[in-house]
């Protein structure tokens, strides 16, 4: 394939590649950043065919201004998504100023090799600067994004370098500004570039869509679904090293009359503050979940029986010395196993069982199940 075939087909998928980000960024609305990288893919596109036209000055002068801005829109969109000013027109300014200097200095764009000399070295900073941004974002993708932009960076400043060191191999008008090397690898690097930010934007979706899934919108814990998966990692950890385990299940009392005397909104606000609440008496590592309506639950990993009544009886302390009306009790189930054995579906039921006690000896008050093999099993909670 001949150089102009080559960048033709190279500038048609980069558009192409831009239109796609334009109908992902009209479908993510709320994803910042989005549009300005379709904006930078597009610039991208048409500098690469601009500059392809190799026998026309105006068009390589052209070519890499669209190219700089092309970058300098991409670094805004990652910018931008990082939830930092864009700084558009001041990166636009300066990438501005680097192409005119290449036109205000004659003896400059009179020789090929130090236009990409300085051309290579702008691109180079724009590039380090959008991986040092991406670096800024969490996620797998997004670090191995930033590298991209760092190997990119290094691509161009070895270009410019090369450019610089060997002048005599860079004749523009013959065979553009990249060696046959450089032409292969730039192809590669501005495809990767290109698809980047979909990459990033795709995995922060997951992200977010599977912390959808996990939590409850109301007070931010893990919903029964997180709850699960997180118990069943800890009942593994807790196979390989056995540790105790102490599980409380935690109801309001009487929650219905709370809705029904002060609205389903202000029934919210104390699930909100319960949850604040108990948050408050945990540790790290300890895994607390809203299991449905006002019940709730809390693993806590290496707590024996005594610890685990003495934080259970804390919050049931805590919850009714609340002062401002509706006046809010609790009532909770403790279950610990000393041995590292017990699955904790079974610690689970053996908490409910506990929970359903509290309740029929008359609420506000914690109730502890009885070592495991020690007494029948009651009946679980989902029975009343
Ligand atoms: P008990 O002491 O026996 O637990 O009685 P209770 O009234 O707390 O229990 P019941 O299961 O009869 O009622 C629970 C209520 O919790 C009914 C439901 O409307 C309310 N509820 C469930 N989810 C929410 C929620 O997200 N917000 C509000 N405000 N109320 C909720
Ligand atoms: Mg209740
Ligand atoms: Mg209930």
């Amino acid at each position: 394939m001949d150089g102009q075939t080559l960048v033709v087909v190279l500038s048609l998928v980069l558009s192409l590649t831009a239109i796609m980000q334009f109908l992902l960024s009209r479908l993510n609305s709320d994803v910042v950043g989005l549009r300005s990288w379709a904006i930078g893919c597009a610039l991208i596109a048409g500098g690469v065919y601009a500059n392809g036209q190799r026998d026309s000055f105006a068009m390589i002068m052209a070519g890499n201004w669209l190219i700089s801005a092309g970058h300098v829109a991409m670094l805004v969109g990652v910018r931008c998504f990082r939830g930092l000013p864009g700084h558009a027109v001041p990166l636009l300014l300066l990438a501005t100023v680097m192409t005119a200097s290449l036109l205000l200095l004659p003896e400059i764009a009179a020789q090929s090799s130090q236009r990409v000399v300085i051309h290579a070295l702008t691109l180079g900073v724009f590039a380090a600067a959008i991986g040092f941004n991406f670096l800024h974002i969490s996620g797998f993708a997004t670090r191995i994004n930033a590298w991209i932009f760092f190997l990119d960076a290094g691509f161009q400043i070895a270009r410019s370098g090369w450019a610089l060191l060997h002048p005599s191999t860079i004749d523009v008008v013959k065979q553009g500004s990249l060696t046959p090397m450089f032409s292969v690898l730039s192809i590669a690097v501005i495809f990767t570039v290109a698809n980047a930010f979909t990459l990033m934007v795709s995995e922060q979706l997951r992200d977010e869509l599977a912390r959808k899934a996990n939590h409850d919108p109301l007070t931010g814990l893990l919903n029964r679904r997180g709850f699960d998966l997180i118990a069943d990692k800890l009942f593994a950890a807790t196979q390989r090293s056995p540790r105790p385990l102490a599980a409380l299940m935690m109801d309001l009392d009487h929650f219905k009359r709370i809705n029904d005397g002060f609205g389903h909104a202000a029934g919210d606000g104390v699930l909100v503050a319960f949850a604040r609440l108990v948050s408050s008496h945990l540790r790290d590592g300890d895994i607390f979940a809203r299991m449905g309506g006002e019940e709730f639950i809390a693993l806590l990993p290496g707590c024996d029986p005594a610890t685990a009544s003495a934080v259970a009886e804390r919050i049931r302390a805590e919850v009714g010395l609340r002062a401002a009306p509706p006046r809010v009790t609790v009532s909770i189930g403790v279950a610990t196993d000393t041995t590292g054995r017990t699955e904790v579906t079974d610690l689970i039921r053996h908490a409910d069982a506990a929970l359903y006690q509290a309740k029929m000896e008359g609420r506000d008050r914690i109730a502890i199940a009885p070592p495991k093999d020690e007494g029948p099993d009651r009946k679980p909670i989902e029975a009343f």
